[in-house]
């Protein structure tokens, strides 16, 4: 498989993935959780209404007002969206302890005090600090009204009604169970996103220092790791393989007829019908100037030979037009077969004698006899 081919099935992978935490994506989730505060406090208003609890009515007006703008900011902010469920969890904070010091332990919102404190880890903000603020602010007022309001506490709102009471604990419940659900989804896109965006990192990284820029092929470097994974994953120990080294013929005469710029463009269609050549299982590689290397695992001495008939049965029906000029190319092989107790080297050197041997017969040809 040549690089480009491999690559191309990672980068389909990733861009696959690509949608999980795009920035759009991003602005809906956000849009998503926010508008569910929204609607939660809207709730909590017509039940503080129904309760005649007016500091809780007003507060909510403010919270539905705060949700309201933080909309308009998620639209508006490009970056560091995390700020708004900062201030959201603020918000949940500040609610969760005017509702407990008003109406007491029984609706249970000092649970949005404890489970604030895992949402906010789960939050991927740029700045660490902030989830350790939050925890210590939201552990802090949770002690001081586990301190201040115990059962003998005179409340200024006693709700007797246990119905109203239930009710409101089970919205609370809801609500918790919804901020913890929305916090870990997110955290665990984000999570898949980075990790997709890693796996194309590493990628850009292991293609940069694998392949040639020009033609796209291996370079030599990665080629001789290529050769050594072939010997290493060998069926049997003389199942053999083919390597191949081929070189434009005449190739200075190309650039200084026509240009380095059109033997540059030579090189890479050449690159080119070896990438859509080469067996499936086989790897090409630009090895030097203009010339190519390839090799082809679980493979005879025909196998290549039949590989590099099709290439110069490819070149030939090939005319090369620059401006005015029409030519044609061929190339020269010396291909050679090797088993896994050889050493590569002298693999390569004979096919390189070949060849060489190959350019002394006439070029435009392949030599696979010594
Ligand atoms: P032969 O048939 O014996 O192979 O002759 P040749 O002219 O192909 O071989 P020679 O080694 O004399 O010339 C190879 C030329 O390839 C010389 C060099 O300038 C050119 N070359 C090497 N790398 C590149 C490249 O990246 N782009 C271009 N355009 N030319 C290159
Ligand atoms: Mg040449
Ligand atoms: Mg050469």
């Amino acid at each position: 498989m040549t690089f480009r081919k491999s690559s191309e099935i990672l980068r389909e992978f990733v861009e696959d993935h690509q949608h999980l935490f795009d920035k759009t994506h991003e602005k809906a989730i956000y849009f998503v959780g926010l508008i569910c505060c929204l609607c939660a406090h809207i709730s909590y208003f017509i039940i503080f209404y129904m309760l005649h609890i007016k500091e809780m009515m007003y507060f909510n007006i403010g919270s539905i007002a705060f949700y309201i703008l933080t909309l308009i900011l998620n639209t508006i902010i490009k970056n560091e969206k995390s700020i708004l469920v900062y201030l959201a969890d603020l918000e949940i904070i500040a609610h969760a302890f005017m509702a407990t010091k008003l109406l007491g332990w029984q609706p249970d919102f000092g649970m949005f005090l404890l489970l604030i404190i895992p949402a906010t880890f789960l939050t991927q903000g740029k700045r660490f600090y902030i989830p350790f603020i939050v925890t210590f602010l939201s552990m802090g007022l949770y002690l001081y009204l586990k301190i201040t309001i115990t059962d003998e506490t005179v409340l200024k709102y006693n709700v007797d009604d246990t119905g109203i009471i239930r009710a409101l604990h089970l919205t609370n419940v809801v609500i918790c169970g919804f901020v913890l659900l929305f916090s870990s989804t997110n955290f665990m896109l984000q999570r898949e996103y980075m990790e997709f965006k890693l796996v194309d990192q590493r990628e850009t990284f292991k293609r940069l220092a694998s392949i040639d820029p020009l033609t796209q092929l291996y370079n030599r470097r990665a080629m001789n790791e290529n050769i050594r994974t072939i010997r290493r994953e060998s069926k049997t120990p003389s199942t053999s393989y083919v390597i191949g080294i081929g070189d434009i013929d005449n190739f200075k005469r190309i650039n200084d007829t026509y240009g380095h710029d059109i033997g540059d463009k030579v090189l890479v269609y050449v690159a080119n019908l070896f990438i859509s050549l080469i067996p499936e299982e086989g790897y090409a590689a630009r090895w030097g100037g203009e010339e190519f290397l390839f090799v082809i695992p679980d493979a005879r001495i025909k196998d290549g030979v039949d590989f590099t008939e099709k290439i110069h049965k490819s070149l030939r029906a090939h005319v090369f037009e620059i401006e005015d000029c029409e030519f044609g190319v061929t190339m020269t092989f010396g291909v050679n077969t090797g088993i896994p107790t050889d050493k590569i080297d002298s693999v390569i050197t004979k096919a390189d004698k070949r060849l060489y041997k190959g350019k002394n017969n006439g070029k435009n040809h392949t030599e696979f006899t010594d």
